[in-house]
């Protein structure tokens, strides 16, 4: 069977082509091109505004996305994970939170299908590397949470799956859709990596207008190599350098991500290195509480750890956040997202 064309991504002069091209006309491609982009719908035939012939066509000659929702479960807090059946058969996941008394609704997407970096805490790592997703795949994580819940996405993290800095050309071509087509704003937008260098270095030439978010999760190489294996390629003294100038040409802050676990690095000790080694970093901190799973031997941290940690970097003079846990209980929080279907 030949494969169909898939709407989503596309722009409006590459929708007018295909319409043209089959015997439609450029306003039923502005049509179309609005019923992606600004109001999210389910399939074709949800497209009421279109003719009978119109839908017809598509449904015979196109898809909107080439992913489908598998499966979706919905944690105690009102967290939603979604699980997402590629065309190949390989399974993607993406996260929505919502938070009290904020409109905001954020969604956490995948760039890869599992993860080569082996970072030693995290459930993705076990997976291995599979595949980076395409930008369309990426891009179809927002439409079909959208399409799903009849809400528009107005944050998104790419926090799920993968290194996005690793799937460079999809990732900023999947941020340039979000901002032009979903109007989503560029400051609305975080990136985190684990630091590789030579790709932040690319995103400073572009002038990124995003947030960069870097997990650090340590305060000195030593520890760093330990626990995130790209720390021996790319290591810690050089990380923050490449950031500082980041940081300078870009006018930006970045957010440094600190996943505490007990004992390994939520010490007094850990916190005044960190204070220390990120002073001169413009930059905000954003602490994690350890998610426990079933595949690692790592621990929460103590809530005495985490307030005095948070104390030393506050008193260094850094923004410092804790970051909520969202659905812990569907296994959706950081470091959780393991596709438990991909072999
Ligand atoms: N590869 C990118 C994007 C993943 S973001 C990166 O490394 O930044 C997911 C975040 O969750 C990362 O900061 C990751 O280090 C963190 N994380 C991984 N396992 C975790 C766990 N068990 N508990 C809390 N955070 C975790």
């Amino acid at each position: 069977m030949d494969k169909k064309y898939i709407l989503l991504g596309k722009t409006v002069a590459e929708l007018e082509k295909f319409m043209l091209d089959n015997a439609q006309t450029k306003y039923r491609a502005k049509q179309v091109y609005n019923r992606l982009y600004l109001k999210s719908v389910g399939d074709i035939d949800s497209m009421t505004d279109l003719p009978l012939a119109t839908r017809e066509m598509l449904k015979e000659k196109a898809q909107i996305c080439s992913a489908v929702i598998k499966d979706k479960q919905i944690s105690k807090d009102g967290t939603i994970k979604y699980l997402f059946e590629n065309q190949d058969g390989t399974y993607s996941e993406a996260v929505l939170m919502r938070f009290d008394n904020r409109a905001n609704l954020t969604a956490c997407i995948s760039t890869q299908v599992g993860c080569p970096m082996g970072c030693s805490f995290c459930a993705t790592a076990k997976l291995g590397f599979i595949r980076n997703l395409s930008y369309e795949e990426i891009v179809q994580q927002i439409y079909l949470i959208q399409a799903d819940t009849g809400l528009k996405v107005t944050n998104i993290v790419f926090m799920g799956q993968g290194e996005p800095l690793l799937n460079f050309d999809n990732l900023i071509k999947s941020i340039k859709i979000f901002r032009e087509h979903f109007q989503v704003g560029a400051r609305r937008i975080t990136v985190s990596t684990c630091g590789l260098i030579p790709e932040i270095n690319k995103l400073a030439e572009l002038d990124f207008q995003s947030t960069l978010a870097i997990s650090l999760h340590a305060p000195n190489q030593k520890k760093r190599e330990e626990i995130m294996p790209v720390s021996k390629k790319y290591d810690f003294e050089n990380l923050i350098k490449c950031l500082k100038k980041y940081a300078d040409k870009t006018g930006r802050r970045v957010t440094v991500e600190y996943v505490l676990m007990k004992d390994i690095n939520d010490s007094v000790n850990d916190a005044k290195e960190l204070a220390i080694a990120i002073a001169k970093l413009k930059s905000n901190v954003n602490l994690i509480i350890y998610n426990e799973n079933e595949k690692s031997h790592y621990k929460k941290p103590l809530k005495e750890s985490i307030q005095k940690f948070k104390y030393i970097l506050e008193a260094s003079g850094k923004k410092v956040t804790i970051r909520l846990e969202r659905g812990a209980d569907i296994d959706a929080a950081c470091g959780q997202l393991s596709a438990k279907f991909n072999k």
